[in-house]
């Protein structure tokens, strides 16, 4: 192991932290890297990994096949990367990886309590906090640990639950309310919101209320779990103030958000600010208050996502490296994606985050049921759709919402679109293979084109009258409030992963 004269210490050897790692290390810089738990972090271990790996296995089986071996391999494959990983970062040159618990005893240095026993201090110029997040919990009156699950010890599991009550609707509660119900489990969802999938659209709501009716799996919106009877299996709820019992609940997954993990570094020591539930507070470039020290991933209120904080990790990494190399703004424009059935997929601003900025004259929604394209009907799609919000007359896309198959795969044409400013205008010449959803692209950019051509003068006009609108708006310090630029689309900092 070397010793001292680190360029950097990074805290987590999750998805942000591994990228600064890595990134530095491969460019000759001394690295230490603290981790107190699985290297990997959450992504691998309990997150992303093993929860995509089951929607494949139970996708793959198609409702068939033995869930206890399913879960196996799903432990499996999970433990296979991690080991890799494990391997990888332990052989690699310029980096120690220290195990243990990290905190701050001042703006330069760390202590770490080693795993092997006793305490080790270490310092360096630049340290990076990505300490990540932890699930956010709530209590529910007799119910005993054993029953309960979160994506910590889901993945643990050795057979699939018989009645799996999910607390929470959103992307984990449903990624996991899907592959359970395939997997053989009675799965129940339990929501305190209005719709599912709060965070999302109402026509996304919409769909994934219907596919979850069609699979058999029950949901109790603006409900909360009350308690529960461990003798009979039984969990109690309250359903907008009337009182519902669950029979048979054999185990309890809370997805109901996340918790940053900012409590057990001893931030104040160095002088780091925070806020407990939004985190770690940084600017564009990832810098906290502190000079020299950074903040990446979950731990941090600008990230919620695996490819978010590989984005951040990756421009902390050339702030080290190269620190007079502007920051690129589209780094900062996240798509998300929710690997429900139907998946669900949205980059850029949301409807009600437009109609903040926006006036509505100035803005056209754009929207094709997958149904409606050739793809969709020879697969007999039955719901689905693109939904596009483009600014009138320039055709500059805002934001994009897929709801179908592979809405995952295909949002990165609309997060193109988004972040190098092309219009629909130019998507209108593009050309995509027979037949294919993402044809439905063709058909959003022709109904732009189809609808604004022909009405170019009153178009103009409108734009003018509403623009001039929105600037007295402005002047008058009243909503819609600034006009961004791609560069600040900040849909990460709104949408939140959580259930
Ligand atoms: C069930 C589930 C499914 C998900 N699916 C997806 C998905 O499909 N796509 C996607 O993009 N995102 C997904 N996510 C989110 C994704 O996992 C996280 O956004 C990502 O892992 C965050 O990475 P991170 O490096 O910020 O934090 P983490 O991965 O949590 O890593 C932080 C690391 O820091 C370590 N640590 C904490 N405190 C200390 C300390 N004091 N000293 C030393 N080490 C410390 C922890 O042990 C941990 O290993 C999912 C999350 C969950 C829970």
């Amino acid at each position: 192991m070397m010793n001292g004269n680190y360029s950097t210490i990074v805290i987590g050897a999750g998805s942000a932290g591994l990228t600064v790692a890595i990134g530095l290390a491969q460019r000759g810089k001394r690295v230490a890297l603290i981790e107190n738990n699985a290297v990997g972090g959450d992504c691998t271990n309990v997150g992303c990994i093993p929860s995509k790996t089951l929607i494949h296995e139970v996708a793959e089986r198609n409702g068939h096949g033995d869930g206890a071996a399913i879960l196996a391999t799903v432990q499996r494959k999970r433990n296979h990367l991690r080991d890799e990983e494990t391997e990888m970062v332990e052989r690699m040159e310029h980096l120690d990886l220290i195990r243990g618990a990290a905190r701050f005893v001042g703006p330069r240095e760390v202590e770490v309590a080693l795993h092997t026993g006793g305490t080790q201090r270490i310092g360096a110029p630049n340290i990076v906090i990505a300490t990540g997040s932890r699930p956010r919990m709530i209590e529910i009156k007799g119910l005993p640990r054993e029953r309960i699950l979160t994506n910590e010890s889901l993945f643990e599991l050795e057979r699939a639950p018989r009645h799996l009550a999910v607390i929470g609707s959103g992307p984990i509660g449903l990624e996991m309310a899907f592959a359970f119900r395939k997997l053989g489990s009675r799965v129940s969802v339990i929501a305190k919101d209005e719709r599912v999938f709060n965070a999302g659209t109402p026509a996304t709501s919409e769909a994934l209320a219907a596919s979850l009716a069609e699979r058999g799996i029950d949901v109790y919106l603006r409900a909360k779990p009350t308690g529960y009877n461990h003798a009979f299996e039984r969990l109690s709820l309250d359903v907008d103030g009337q009182p519902v019992t669950l029979d048979e609940v054999d185990y309890v997954l809370i997805a109901i958000g996340r918790t940053r993990n900012v409590d057990r570094l001893d931030l104040e020591r160095a002088g780091v600010r925070y806020d407990p539930q939004q985190g770690i507070e940084v600017d564009g470039s990832y810098r906290t208050s502190v000079p020299g020290i950074y903040a990446i991933g979950d731990v941090t209120p600008a990230s919620k996502w695996t490819h978010s904080a590989g984005a951040q990790g990756r421009t902390v990494v050339q702030r080290i490296l190269l620190p007079w190399l502007p920051v690129s703004g589209s780094s900062t424009l996240y798509p998300n994606a929710t690997f429900s059935d139907p998946e669900v997929a949205n980059v850029g601003l949301l409807p009600d985050e437009i109609a903040k900025r926006y006036h509505p004259g100035l803005v056209k929604t754009l929207r094709v049921e997958l149904r409606d394209t050739d793809k969709g009907y020879t697969d007999g799609l039955q719901r689905g759709f693109i939904e596009v919000s483009a600014l009138r007359l320039s055709g500059r896309v805002l934001g994009a919402t897929i709801v179908g198959p592979r809405a995952s795969e295909m949002i990165s044409f609309w997060t193109l679109a988004i972040s190098q400013g092309i219009s629909l205008y130019k998507l209108f010449r593009l050309v995509y293979p027979y037949p294919t959803l993402s044809g439905g692209n063709q058909k959003i950019a022709d109904q732009f084109v189809r609808e604004t051509l022909p009405n170019i003068g009153a178009e103009m006009r409108d734009v003018a009258r509403y623009g001039l609108a929105t600037i007295w708006w402005r002047l008058r310090g009243a909503e819609p409030a600034a006009v961004d630029d791609t560069a600040a689309h900040p849909l990460a900092a709104q949408t939140t992963y959580n259930g």
